[in-house]
């Protein structure tokens, strides 16, 4: 029996009962699926790690459903936190802060800091306010795979080890959430996502540095090998042509382009969803073209970058 459940109202609470009994459900966010469990309970978040085999020195993003709970969460709130928190959440943005003590090491890798995040799929929303906890939640994949963006994808790599996978269809974004850490006394950008860089500025009225590119691993999480599918990933820049180094001459390619895409948000949607869809169907090289180098194609193009990288 399918443990696929469509987001009815008796299924969230389903959801929100198993998340309250220490459990892990998988749910659908609209940037990827996430793999959710009480972010206050030691032994549910240790379950998140032992199924998805995530390093423990990993953090993880912890869902809320109402702004008020960040007071919960985080021991101090600055006043850019308060400003990009009243425009742009919820939504596809985590902010770090200092965390407070409530909130246990484990599921900030022994950080001083927590991501927090208020996802705006309304089946989500509904998930954490019936659950009344914050949910920690990393992508719902076993670690190093393409972040799954349709409940079957979570299917594929769980099998039958969870318990609840609550249905939202396709994510909306495709792409994880920006990360922007304002635990510091200058603004960083750790991680780009749908919220780019620009729509920050323009919010804080300040220049805001990205360190997604940065060698120091200040966002625990980016040192890891990320978003790779079974295939060999080759890029080429946006708008090349896709040629194939001899060596893998001969072998099954699937060309990845914006050829036949009506935007860029529509390349992002589907990217790890062909990933994905590429190994279902046996190819070994996906030649991937890179987006426009400005807003979401900034963050396609860190994600494709590291998915062909080898680390
Ligand atoms: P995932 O939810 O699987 O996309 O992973 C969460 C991402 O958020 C990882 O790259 C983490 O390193 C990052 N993250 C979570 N908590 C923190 C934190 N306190 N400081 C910096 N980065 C964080
Ligand atoms: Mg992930």
């Amino acid at each position: 029996m399918s443990n696929i459940l469509s987001p009815t109202p008796h299924n969230i609470q389903l959801c929100a009962n198993a998340i309250k009994n220490g459990e892990v459900v998988a749910f659908c966010t609209e940037t990827v699926y996430g793999l959710g469990a009480d972010a206050f309970s030691i032994d549910a978040v240790k379950k998140i790690f032992s199924l998805k085999g995530r390093e423990e020195d990993n953090p993880l993003i912890v869902h809320i459903s109402d702004i008020s709970q960040v007071h919960e969460l985080a021991r101090e709130v600055p006043d850019r936190a308060l400003k990009l928190m009243q425009k742009l959440m919820p939504g596809p943005i985590s902010i770090v802060l200092k965390k407070s003590k409530k909130v246990p090491g484990i599921v900030t890798a022994g950080l001083d800091t927590v991501a927090i995040r208020m996802p705006r799929n309304a089946s989500a929303l509904e998930l954490i306010k019936h659950s009344g906890i914050p949910i920690a939640a990393p992508s719902a994949n076993i670690s190093g795979t393409p972040s799954p963006t349709i409940a079957q994808h979570v299917e594929n790599d769980f099998k039958n080890k969870l318990q609840f996978v609550l249905d939202g269809g396709q994510c909306e974004i495709g792409i994880e959430s920006s990360v922007i850490d304002l635990s510091g006394s200058m603004p960083r950008i750790l991680r780009e996502g749908k919220v780019t860089k620009e729509e920050i500025e323009a919010v804080l009225g300040e220049k805001v540095e990205v360190l997604t590119n940065s060698n120091k691993p200040l966002s625990p999480g980016m040192k890891y090998k990320h978003y790779a599918p079974k295939a060999q990933v080759i890029f080429i820049e946006h708008g090349g042509y896709p040629i194939l180094p001899v060596g893998l001459r001969g072998k099954k390619v699937k060309i990845i382009s914006m050829k036949n895409c009506i935007s860029t948000d529509e390349y992002a949607k589907n990217l790890f969803l062909n990933f994905r869809k590429a190994d279902d169907e046996g190819y070994e090289v996906i030649v991937c073209e890179l987006a426009r180098d400005a807003g979401i194609g900034r963050a396609i193009n860190n994600r494709i970058r590291k998915a062909s990288s080898k680390m």
